[in-house]
């Protein structure tokens, strides 16, 4: 593990020390996890000296070890598959009792007993079924992940939820991970969060129909989705016409209401369902994912649809990528107003319009356009993240936010 940079003025070849310093260096490349209150009794030396000291000794914090036991599990899955990813766990020590192949898992599953079978119809089976693109061997599994625990005396899909909320998150992570492949993590989690977010998924369980196979008893619910459902389906349409009419991708139609849980509970229970179904392995939760949800969330959540506003989406994302030095330099020009995106001096997109919003508007959408164009422009021009003493400045010193005086759109 290195955690620091390179210093060539402290540099000085493995020999030992011709200056004696009351405080004797440490030889090798040492790698010490900081212990509490440690090195803090030291006698005071000064930066050059304490750099000269601890040039082959590295302090490192318990959330850097855990990253990079993170890192090197996600290494031994890109490099191979999960087998390899689980070996690599348990040689590292991550707690995995009684699991040391995958399959281990379908002996530890006991399916619950005492509680009377669920029953749904063989409609509401192929339904479902056609939605997922994939044939349940266990129906009875399927059964609980559409049954909401309102209907009395039945088991709920809450448990199927939990399995299939964490297959979605990896899912999502996969795929991102794979289609920006030069984004930071900070964007790549912005855009997982985009995607597994409560109203995408309910989203998606109207537009694809799943809603109407989910089994609850209460009335209240059943109106709370009808009015959900109504005004989704509306959203949707609307956002397609805008989108054709605007001559772009349509965007994140469902961010204007609010979505019952239960829609989106169920998309992740069904989730879970395929994999209990299919005995612990991933041929239903690929053909459900890449079959249906993906193809929906490619379509709907991209880095320009982050946010309402393009140009806070554009300042997330710089946030996200680690960068302090970018901002919107307005300029007027008779009645028009000409917006510029500026990185680190070079200009990434403009934009010109008689009203400064939305020229402000315009030059971040371009912005955010020409930066998934070229996903190695940040790396070329942007070096905050090694010159982290950069300091923070503030959204509307940038010019992400209206000033008062054309504070109208
Ligand atoms: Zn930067």
């Amino acid at each position: 593990m290195r955690i620091k940079p390179f210093l060539p003025k402290v540099w000085q070849p493995a020999l030992p020390p011709l200056v004696k310093t009351f405080c004797a260096p440490t030889g090798g490349n040492d790698t010490k996890i900081a212990g509490p209150g440690e090195g803090s009794s030291k006698p005071k030396r000064g930066k050059r000296q304490k750099q000269r000291d601890e040039q082959g000794v590295q302090w490192i914090g318990d959330k850097t070890v855990a990253d990079v036991v993170e890192a090197i599990i996600g290494a031994a899955y890109l490099s191979k598959d999960r087998d390899l990813a689980l070996w690599v766990s348990k040689r590292l020590k991550v707690s995995l009792p009684k699991v040391n192949q995958w399959s281990d898992l379908r002996s530890m599953y006991v399916v619950p007993t005492g509680l009377p079978a669920i029953e749904v119809s063989p409609k509401t089976i192929s339904g479902v079924e056609k939605i997922v693109r994939f044939k349940f061997q266990k129906t009875d599994v399927l059964a609980e992940a559409l049954t909401h625990g309102s209907k009395q005396q039945t088991l709920g899909y809450d448990r199927l939820e939990f399995l299939g909320d964490a297959i979605l998150d990896f899912y999502v992570v996969k795929h991102v991970f794979e289609r920006y492949p030069h984004l930071s993590s900070g964007g790549l989690s912005m855009l997982k969060s985009a995607m597994v977010i409560n109203t995408s998924l309910a989203a998606f369980c109207v537009i694809s129909g799943l809603d109407q196979y989910v089994q609850y008893t209460s009335t209240d619910m059943q109106q709370s989705f009808k009015a959900y459902s109504d005004k989704i389906k509306a959203l949707h349409l609307q956002e397609l016409q805008l989108a054709k009419e605007e001559g772009r991708q349509p965007g994140q139609f469902w961010l204007e209401i609010p979505a019952p849980k239960v829609l989106s509970d169920v998309v992740e229970s069904v989730l879970g369902a395929l994999f209990v179904s299919e005995g612990f392995s991933e041929t239903g939760t690929d053909a459900f994912f890449y079959g249906a949800l993906q193809p929906f969330l490619d379509e709907y959540v991209r880095m320009q649809t982050l946010s309402h506003h393009p140009s806070i989406g554009l300042y997330e994302w710089f946030q996200g990528e680690g960068c302090q030095e970018h901002q919107i330099v307005k300029s007027s020009e008779g009645n028009q107003t000409e917006c510029k995106v500026i990185v680190h001096d070079v200009i990434l997109a403009s934009a010109m319009d008689p009203a400064p919003t939305t020229a402000r508007r315009l030059a971040a959408s371009y912005a955010l356009d020409a930066l998934e164009g070229d996903p190695l422009f940040m790396s070329k021009v942007c070096d905050c993240r090694a010159n982290k003493a950069s300091k923070k400045l503030q959204k509307k010193v940038l010019g992400y936010e209206d000033d008062e005086d054309d504070a109208v759109s």
